[in-house]
């Protein structure tokens, strides 16, 4: 027996590391306002990619050198509300810091080290659980109107070479052979074989949960106001409540930033706001996932549906969704499948929790002894949620995980 550990948000990230926790003995207690696989969570809307590809840095400087004129065109997937640019400044300096050119390795090399295994991750938290089902198998296609405009991310291809990441590439009559519905804007592709992806990100977060209630887990439905470290430390709930434990878990996603402030951590974390449209049982499907780079979305054939997920908005984590994004989408599911009728739609907004380097927080802080921190999985966070489970776990037993931490420290802004 372990002792008592208080998880702090259920999303995919702290689901996964109550239920490593549970498995490696601590009597687990997971505190959220909302039950996992609801729509309030990131973990609920997102393309459901297990991105074992994805580890070029957010934002790349050819991206921001294009950034102004994508801001001020509505066609274009990058959204900023102006209102809220004085309040992302403290974010936005460090990250234009992280774009020079000497950053991308260190920042690719981390990111390569906690996605790489993601199938197994997945399948170790998931295998034996009826959460296994929503796991596909396949492959990964992204597409590109014509092969200059993949052969000209040079910085890319020849980072993920590094990692032995090198996709094969499909032409035009192959891309048709795979799919005949594909729309005429697309003329060349790459595709990744051994990929996976989730049928139904909610589902199989309700089913992960289901199971870990059903082998001893508990859970508390509310909300943490406020967090006291030290050797017995304490979580406060809004209304007043104070419970405590031998450790405590904080996994609240972009959410965690402003509990890691009254721990007096200066954490650099934003929403990076994305939103889905899901066409609800569409005439026809993508044969696998798509990844669109003019649109900068993904396209994931689900249960009954296809989601187009994608854009990225700074607007804070409160302010309404906006309709701008969703038509986007739209349009760009549109040009993937122009025969496609666009019947029942659902459009959903959510909140990546990124950091200025990209890259998660995994770890204690010092001088806030026994609150554990794991959040910052940017557009990688179901990738990677499990693996951050595991090392929770890991730390939390006093054991070494076998990788270096020190890029993902919490001290590190
Ligand atoms: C459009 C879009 C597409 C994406 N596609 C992919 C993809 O294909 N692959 C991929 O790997 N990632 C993808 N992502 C990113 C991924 O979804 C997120 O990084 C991930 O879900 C974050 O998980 P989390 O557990 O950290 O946070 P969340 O899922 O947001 O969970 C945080 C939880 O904390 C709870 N909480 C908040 N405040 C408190 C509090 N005070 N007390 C207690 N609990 C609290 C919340 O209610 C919530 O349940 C995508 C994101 C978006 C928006």
């Amino acid at each position: 027996m372990q002792g008592s550990i208080i998880i702090v948000g259920a999303g995919i990230t702290g689901l996964a590391a109550a239920e490593w926790l549970r498995r490696d003995g601590w009597t687990t207690t997971l505190i959220d306002p909302v039950h996992p696989g609801s729509s309030e969570q990131t973990s609920y809307g997102n393309a459901g990619l297990l991105a074992r590809a994805s580890i070029m840095p957010v934002a790349s400087a050819s991206l921001v050198r294009k950034a102004p004129a994508m801001l001020l065109n509505p066609e274009s997937p990058l959204y900023l509300r102006w209102s809220y640019l004085p309040r992302l400044l403290p974010w936005l300096i460090p990250f234009y810091r992280n774009l020079s050119p000497d950053r991308v390795a260190p920042i690719s090399q981390a990111l390569s080290q906690i996605t790489f295994d993601t199938n197994e991750q997945h399948l170790a938290l998931a295998r034996g659980t009826p959460a296994e089902r929503h796991i596909c198998s396949g492959s990964l296609v992204t597409l590109f109107q014509n092969r200059d405009e993949y052969e000209s991310d040079t910085l890319t291809i020849e980072t993920r070479k590094r990692y032995g990441l090198v996709p094969a590439t499909l032409t035009r009559e192959e891309l048709m052979e795979r799919d005949p519905n594909l729309g005429p804007q697309y003329g060349f592709g790459t595709v990744f074989e051994d990929y996976k992806w989730l049928s139904s990100p909610a589902d199989y977060m309700a089913d992960l949960f289901g199971f870990h209630l059903s082998e001893g887990g508990s859970f508390r439905q509310g909300r943490v106001s406020d967090m006291t470290p030290g050797s017995r430390p304490s979580v406060t709930l809004e209304g007043g409540e104070i419970l405590t434990a031998d450790k405590i878990v904080l996994t609240a996603g972009v959410w965690s930033g402003p509990l890691a402030k009254k721990l007096g951590i200066r954490m650099r974390l934003v929403a990076e706001r994305g939103y889905h449209v899901v066409l609800k049982n569409p005439a026809f499907t993508a044969p696998q996932p798509y990844m669109v780079t003019d649109a900068k979305i993904v396209l994931t054939p689900m249960q009954d549906a296809l989601r187009g997920a994608g854009v990225v908005e700074f607007a804070g984590i409160d302010a309404p969704p906006a309709k701008a994004p969703v038509d986007l989408i739209t349009a760009a599911i549109k040009r993937v499948y122009p025969d496609l009728e666009i019947g029942e739609t659902e459009s959903w907004m959510g909140r990546r929790p990124t950091t200025p380097d990209s890259l998660p927080v995994v770890g204690e802080a010092s001088g806030a002894v026994n609150i554990l921190h794991a959040y910052g999985g940017q557009h990688i966070g179901l990738t990677i949620g499990p693996k951050l489970g595991r090392i929770v776990a890991d730390l939390a037993a006093g054991r070494r995980p076998n990788m270096d931490l020190w890029a993902y420290s919490v001290d590190r802004f």
